[in-house]
């Protein structure tokens, strides 16, 4: 199945799970209440078109072709207009812009194109959808890969996520992050030999001079159950409809249910 046909069927998803975690009123406006967001921010807008550059770009290599730089930056011009120009609804934090993000896109991806390597690699898949299913949970959890590569000589598979990041990413994020973990889940339910496995993000870093980085971790059998206990929690959760706002979080300042938060928090009031 497509990610498409596997979306319009009952699913979590690594976002949706986060989201939950982060804010649950934020989950039930936008999963449950299906309320259109007031606002998308610039980074997820950015971080959104670098991808659909990338996805070009190892579909490209997976034949055989390797994008040229200047290429490169050129499908980045048309991705970034196609992504964000004249939209309204896009949330630009203070000093960022269209021409901003433009600049910082192009610089990011001529970093990318100096220092990214497949050497004796094959490229199993670009962007590949997956669905895994979790004992005593009845509903899957759905996700992309966004590459995945097998080492020639060793048979080591890496299962590679790419991230857009102000600043660079601390080992401990990367041991801690619950979408490594969700793709180390979905590796194992999905016939990858575990102990072959190795889960990379590929961070470009917008810092004044833009910067790619690519950053390893593992997970454990133990890590494994763990996360999928986590996410028969997150549904017992939503199933028991469980919404607790996260007043005060880093995740308010880019909410686009601000006025839904402030009127579901007004609920009942009369005085
Ligand atoms: S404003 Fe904050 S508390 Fe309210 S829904 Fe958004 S993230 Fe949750």
């Amino acid at each position: 199945m497509d990610l498409q046909e596997l979306r319009s069927q009952p699913h979590l998803s690594c976002s949706s799970i986060s989201l939950y975690l982060d804010c649950s009123l934020a989950y039930k406006f936008r999963y449950v209440d299906r309320l259109k967001s007031e606002s998308v921010s610039d980074a997820l807008v950015f971080g959104s078109a670098i991808h659909a550059v990338l996805e070009r770009f190892y579909n490209s290599l997976m034949i055989g072709e390797v994008i040229p730089v200047d290429a490169l930056v050129d499908l980045w011009e048309l991705t970034w207009k196609e992504h964000a120009e004249g939209r309204d609804i896009i949330d630009w934090k203070r000093g960022n812009d269209f021409d901003k993000g433009l600049e910082t896109g192009a610089g990011l991806l001529r970093a990318f194109s100096q220092k990214f390597e497949v050497v004796d690699t094959a490229i199993i898949c670009v962007e590949e959808a997956f669905s895994l299913t979790i004992d005593g949970l009845d509903i899957p959890v759905i996700g992309v890969f966004d590459l995945v590569l097998q080492d020639l000589a060793s048979g080591l598979v890496t299962i590679v996520d790419h991230k857009t990041r102000a600043k660079a990413m601390p080992e401990r994020d990367a041991n801690e992050s619950l979408q490594a973990s969700i793709y180390a889940l979905a590796a194992k339910t999905n016939g990858f030999r575990f102990d072959d496995l190795l889960l990379r993000f590929d961070c470009l870093i917008k810092t004044k001079e833009p910067k790619f980085e690519q950053v390893y971790t593992t997970r454990s059998e133990l890590e494994i159950f763990q996360v999928a206990r986590l996410i028969k929690q997150v549904w017992a959760g939503i199933q028991a409809e469980v919404w607790l706002p996260n007043l005060g979080s880093w995740k308010c300042s880019g909410c686009g249910y601000k006025q839904a938060c402030q009127d579901w928090m007004q609920e009942g009031y009369h005085g």
